[in-house]
Formats: C-alpha cells, sequence, structure tokens
C-alpha cells in the first residue's frame, strides 16, 4: 500500500547520485524550503553535494552509510539511473522509492528496456539480444545493415557503442563487446531526434513540457530546441508514446523519453530515462513549472503544476571543450544578454566531452531564439 500522505517542508528529501541533475533538484527543492541530503560514490563537494544540506558520501553498497542516509530522509529518488538494485531495494523497503523499483531497473538496463517496450507494444527500433559473435551474425542476418551493437548494461551518450555497416569485421566488432551481452538494433534513418519530457503523479495526473528537438554532436546532445520542428501528427504520436511508457512503468517522478523521427513521420523511442533530462533543461528558464519542479512535486505526493513552456528557446549544451586549455571562458558575453541564462554545474576539471553546464536562450519564436543561440556560440568558439 503506497503512502500517499505528501510530504511537505521541511521534510528531508533523499537523492541518490550527486550529479547536475541532483544539483538541480536541489536548489528546487530548497528554494520551496525542503531539505535535501544527496547519496553519492563521488567524494565531497560533488556538484549536487554542493548545494545540498547533507551529503553521504560512499560506495553504493556501503550498507551502513546508506541506512544513515535513509534515516534522514522521507522519500528517496535517484539522479542516475544506474545505481546498484540492492542499493535501490534497501531504499524502497524503509522509504517511498520515487519512481519504484521497477521503473529503474527495467531502465538501467538496455536490454530490459528493450523488451518491456516490445512487450507493452510501444513503438521502438527492431533489435536482437546477443551474447556472441555468432549471435551477432545471426541479428546482422535478421535485422539488415546497416544496425548498431549497443552493450545491453550501463551505456550512455553513445558509449558502448558501435555501428555495423556493409564490410564491417563483425569478429572485430564483437571483440569490443567480449564476455557481455549486447542489444542489436536496426538501424534507423531518422529525419530529427525528438524527446519528451514530463511527470506523473502518485494519483497518476500527468504534466509534460511538449515535445523537444534536439542536436546531437559526437553522440553528445548538443542543442535543444523547443518547440519541435515537427508537424502536430507526430507531436501527438511523441506524446501518446511517452504517456505509453508512463502508465506501463506505473510511473512517478520525472520520466523522459528519446525518440526518432522517420522521413515517413512514424516516431520510435530510442531511449528511456527514469528522471529528469538534459534535453529537459530548458525548462527551467522557459516553462511555467521545470523538468525538477515536477520531479519535487510528484515525488512529495502533491498535484502537479502546469509545465508548458511560454517561450521559445534554445538550449546549449557546454561541454568541457569549451573551456580554452582549461581556462575560464567569457562569462561576460553571456552574462550581458537579457535573453540568456547561464547554469553551472560547480565541476572543478572541464575535461573534454565532460558536460560542464548549460546556457538557454529565450526568443520571441524559434528562428529568434535560434539566431541567437548561433550567436553565443560563436562567442565562446565553439563548433
Ligand atoms: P543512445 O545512447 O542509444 O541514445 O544513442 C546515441 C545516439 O546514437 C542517438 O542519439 C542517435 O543519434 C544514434 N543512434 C542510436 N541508435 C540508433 C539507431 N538505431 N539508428 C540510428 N541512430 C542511432
Amino acid at each position: 500500500m503506497p503512502d500517499l500522505a505528501p510530504i511537505l517542508p521541511p521534510a528531508t528529501l533523499g537523492v541518490l547520485g550527486g550529479g547536475q541533475l541532483g544539483r538541480m533538484f536541489a536548489i528546487e527543492a530548497r528554494r520551496c524550503g525542503y531539505r535535501v541530503a544527496i547519496y553519492t560514490d563521488e567524494p565531497k563537494g560533488s556538484p549536487a553535494g554542493q548545494v545540498a544540506d547533507l551529503e553521504f558520501n560512499g560506495a553504493y553498497d556501503n550498507e551502513a552509510l546508506l541506512h544513515a542516509f535513509l534515516d534522514e530522509v522521507s522519500v528517496v529518488t535517484v539522479e542516475f539511473e544506474n545505481i546498484p538494485e540492492n542499493c535501490l531495494r534497501i531504499a524502497e523497503a524503509r522509504r517511498p522509492l520515487r519512481p519504484g523499483l521497477r521503473a529503474i531497473h527495467t531502465t538501467q538496463h538496455r536490454q530490459r528496456e528493450k523488451e518491456f517496450l516490445r512487450a507493452n507494444g510501444i513503438e521502438c527500433a527492431p533489435f536482437c539480444i546477443v551474447s556472441d559473435e555468432l549471435g551477432l551474425r545471426q541479428a546482422v542476418a535478421e535485422l539488415g545493415l546497416p544496425c548498431v551493437v549497443k552493450t545491453a548494461a550501463f551505456g550512455y551518450d553513445g558509449k558502448g557503442q558501435s555501428k555495423v555497416e556493409q564490410g564491417s569485421d563483425l569478429g572485430q566488432v564483437w571483440s569490443g563487446f567480449e564476455g557481455r551481452s549486447a542489444v542489436v538494433e536496426q538501424w534507423v534513418p531518422f529525419v530529427c531526434e525528438i524527446s519528451v519530457v514530463g511527470a506523473r503523479a502518485v494519483d497518476g495526473s500527468l504534466a509534460v513540457h511538449g515535445v523537444i528537438e534536439n542536436q546531437h554532436l559526437h553522440h553528445i546532445l548538443d542543442l535543444s530546441l523547443v518547440p519541435a520542428r515537427v508537424g502536430a501528427e507526430v507531436a501527438q504520436q511523441a506524446l501518446a508514446l511517452w504517456r505509453a511508457v508512463a502508465e506501463a512503468l506505473d510511473y512517478v517522478g520525472t520520466l523522459a523519453v528519446e525518440m526518432f523521427v522517420t522521413a515517413g513521420g512514424r516516431v520510435l523511442v530510442n531511449e528511456v530515462a527514469p528522471r529528469p533530462h538534459n534535453s529537459g533543461h530548458f525548462s527551467i528558464d522557459a516553462c511555467l513549472a521545470s523538468q525538477f519542479g515536477l520531479q519535487l512535486r510528484a515525488i512529495c505526493g502533491l498535484a502537479l503544476a502546469d509545465a508548458s513552456p511560454h517561450s521559445a528557446s534554445v538550449m546549449i549544451n557546454l561541454l568541457g571543450d569549451v573551456w580554452p586549455d582549461g581556462n575560464e571562458p567569457d562569462w561576460a558575453a553571456v552574462l550581458n544578454q537579457p535573453w540568456a541564462r547561464l547554469h553551472l554545474y560547480g565541476k572543478a576539471h572541464p575535461r573534454a566531452r565532460r558536460k560542464m553546464g548549460h546556457i538557454t536562450v529565450l526568443g520571441e519564436d524559434l528562428p529568434q531564439a535560434l539566431e541567437r543561440a548561433q550567436a553565443i556560440k560563436r562567442s565562446l568558439g565553439m563548433p
């Protein structure tokens, strides 16, 4: 029987994970008068820990520390999905875990996620699960080329992926996956990538930020454009897919679903994230309630807020590459613009490809926001 009493300030909210998503959640929660406790396997001073009331630093299998964290909190959520199952079990046995174990367990593993989508009739690219080179050969014969091989577990931002094309050496491709299982997916010749981010409340009500158009560079999100430049039919399919995922997972919290749009206007689910998402960051500055505001309301058992956009916007991801030779970029170029909002995540070391922050650029319409975003990118020396 779920605990339906709303959790109100100054209760302490627990977050598993110490990255930027936990940081932005903690800022939102503290603004409303909640306390926040972070549990992370990073050292003290994690991006989320810097702005939290309490930071517990230890391995996810440190049960004594985990219980000390659970002693402090009224509810537990996650800011990344790769949390060991046993840790989630311990948390769920003692406190409401939102989203719940089943939703996180399903979506933290690509094979389980794909099988869940298939079992629920939710459209995604055709796929096979393989565990050896022979299996890969059979999958390629069945799915055709090109296709993509992805590790079943713990892959993100294109890590642990390999594209197989006509003439690829399958033995060599498989050597990168040896000893693990993998998902082989048919290549989707998409015309654009989109996502839907929103939340489902304890009572099953829903709120979404609309459809987001995503552009990637080197497999990492570069820009998110809102509103997405898709027709009403595509938008409707995308929102219906998001809803189908949320309901089939009996989800509580903020949920992100990434999708492909084909030339024929079909929408296929690519990935599900059981948490706020990089492509939803625009919502902090461009929506009535943000993805973190929705997460807060959902996990506390409260009614959701209107999450629709009030402005067109473009979110620019800031990777470590933007720091020239490790030096701080010229933030005045951003902060002097009335229509730009800078978010930095408090990470000390700007390594290449590391997500260090983002900028939301607002506009009266998308062309204006896009033009402003391109100007900001140029001023920061971005490609
Ligand atoms: P993922 O880590 O699965 O989100 O994949 C990272 C990126 O690789 C996606 O955003 C796509 O640009 C590309 N990609 C992944 N799977 C496919 C596919 N089946 N067909 C075409 N492109 C893909």
